[in-house]
Formats: structure tokens, C-alpha cells, sequence
């Protein structure tokens, strides 16, 4: 409708009742922005840096790194960019880096920690490429505050090896993935994460202890949306006004968007093809998740 799309213009809605509300995507191939007009979204919610960085050699390559990111700000003309660190490991695996350990094992920031070459060469493509546009760097998979504070420092001594050379550069927002339960229940002491952003996927996964991978029990995973929906709303309370946005493949299921509206959530990443009928849902609702009268 008429309204409809008026209202998704760079990806600011408003529910029925006037509250307003945004709607990002999630990239996985950096490519994928190319059929995307910038001013239909608020920005990239996620962009999965592992489908940028398939290789070692990726991994290794500061410069080709530092060409993606900075398209992806360039596209988005000044809309928040969240490029999240690599998240390898589970079901995310890169021979060479992954260590085989799995879900529960090394992956995400515990390997980025581990690795910290790894983790230098992306710390230094992403403070390049942040004053070309509006950069907020997710970290994957936090389960401690401690881990913030070693990728802050990486990122604080890679800044001061570009002032060195010269390379201009800007250190960006970090903010965390909300995936792994222990933190979420602890939301409140993560004084140095900027931004949250709930990952339901994992967080279904961790929850229901049943691997995301494993299509013999997608029922228990399905079954145990509603507690994940439940420590979604209990954790809300915990996030101290900061920015709060769900990334997780929830977010792109009309049927959840009355409970996490209900829950306080005003900003869903989804998938470019998920956009226009999340869209729709939302502004069909009020921001309580009721169902717009008339509607
Ligand atoms: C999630 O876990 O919900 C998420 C958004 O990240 P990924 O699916 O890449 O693990
Ligand atoms: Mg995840």
C-alpha cells in the first residue's frame, strides 16, 4: 500500500500506533548490496564477515578486507554499517583456522582471541575503512565482558600502528552478539559493549542443547522459541538504554514480531528477501504487539 511504501524510506517505519521502528538487512555475500537500493534500509543490521573472508589467505589479507568493508559503508551513504568479526567455528567452519571443536568449542571471538593474528589483520581493515561511513563492528559469540576488553585493546594498538605509518583510520562503535545465554542473563555488566544485537539461532541452539545443524531434532529448536522469547524480554531490561537490535533468523518470522515488539525490541535485521513482508507485519502492529485495530 500507499503507506507502506512511504514509510519503509530508509528503512523507518512506524507501527500503527506512531512508534518508530527500524528495519535493517542482513548480508551474507558481500555482493548482495549490489541489487539493493541503499535508501529502502536502515543500513546493515549484520554482515556475516565470514562469507567475505573464505580462506586463510582472506584471513591474511588486510588490504582485500579493507575493499569490501569500505563498498559496504560507501553503499550505505552514511545509514549504520554493522560488520560483525569473523565467526568461525560450529557451524561455520574454515579449514585452517577452525579447530573442529564445534558449537560448544573455539569459535567466534574465543578463536579471534586465540588467533590474534587473525584478528589484527580484520581489527586493522575495520578502523580503515570506518571513516568512510557510519561503522559499528559486532563481535560474535561473547560469552564474558573480559573478551571485549582484549579485542578493545587489539583494536587500540592496531589504531596506534596506523597512526605510525600514517593510515588514516577512526576507531569504530563494538557492541556483541547476544547469542550465548550466560551473557544475556548478564547483559548488565557489559559496561564496554556499545550496541547488542540478539542472535537467535545460537541462541535457540544453546537453550534447547540441540545443535542448529542437526535437522533430526529442528523440533526441539522450534519448540523452544518460546523460551527464547521469554529470556529475550528478561534481558531487554538488562540493556541500559543502549542500542538493542535482533539479527537472528526470528526476526524474519511474522509470527514472532508481536512478542519481541511486546518484549521492547525497535530495530530487526532480516534477510533482503524477508524485508518487504517484515515490513508489512510491522507496521500492521501496534508497538505492544497487538494487531492494529482494522488491520
Ligand atoms: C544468530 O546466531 O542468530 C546469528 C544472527 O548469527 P549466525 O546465524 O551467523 O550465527
Ligand atoms: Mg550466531
Amino acid at each position: 500500500s500507499q503507506t507502506h511504501a512511504a514509510a519503509i524510506d530508509h528503512g523507518k517505519l512506524q507501527t500503527s500506533d506512531g512508534v518508530p521502528i527500524l528495519l535493517s538487512i542482513n548480508v551474507n555475500d558481500p555482493s548482495e548490496i549490489d541489487g539493493i537500493g541503499a535508501t529502502t534500509t536502515a543500513g546493515i543490521g549484520l554482515m556475516r564477515s565470514e562469507f567475505a573472508v573464505r580462506s586463510l589467505a582472506d584471513a591474511a589479507n588486510e588490504d582485500k578486507q579493507f575493499q569490501i568493508y569500505r563498498r559496504a559503508l560507501e553503499w550505505a551513504g552514511g545509514e549504520p554499517v554493522t560488520i560483525r568479526m569473523l565467526d568461525i567455528g560450529g557451524d561455520k567452519p574454515l579449514s585452517g583456522l577452525d579447530d573442529g571443536t564445534g558449537a560448544m568449542g573455539m569459535r567466534g571471538i574465543r578463536l579471534l582471541l586465540a588467533r590474534p593474528e587473525i584478528a589484527r589483520v580484520q581489527a586493522r581493515a575495520l578502523l580503515r575503512a570506518a571513516p568512510f561511513g557510519n561503522l559499528r563492528v559486532l563481535l560474535p559469540m561473547v560469552t564474558f565482558p573480559s573478551e571485549i576488553d582484549d579485542m578493545r585493546q587489539i583494536f587500540a594498538q592496531e589504531a596506534e600502528l596506523l597512526l605510525h605509518r600514517k593510515i588514516a583510520h577512526r576507531i569504530p562503535q563494538i557492541g556483541m552478539m547476544v547469542e550465548v545465554p550466560a551473557a544475556a542473563l548478564m547483559l548488565d555488566t557489559f559496561d564496554n559493549a556499545e550496541f547488542f544485537s540478539f542472535g537467535t539461532n545460537d541462541l535457540a541452539q544453546y537453550l534447547a542443547a540441540s545443535a542448529r545443524d542437526g535437522s533430526d531434532i529442528r523440533d526441539y529448536r522450534d519448540k523452544a522459541a518460546a523460551a527464547v522469547l521469554r529470556l529475550i524480554a528478561q534481558t531487554m531490561a538488562l540493556s541500559a538504554g543502549k542500542p538493542v537490535s535482533i539479527c537472528g533468523d526470528m526476526a524474519g518470522n511474522p509470527s514472532f514480531l508481536p512478542a519481541l515488539l511486546a518484549a521492547g525490541l525497535r530495530h530487526f535485521s532480516v534477510a533482503p528477501a524477508q524485508r518487504p513482508a517484515i515490513g508489512s507485519a510491522l507496521v500492521g502492529l501496534n508497538a505492544d504487539g497487538t494487531r492494529a485495530a482494522g488491520d
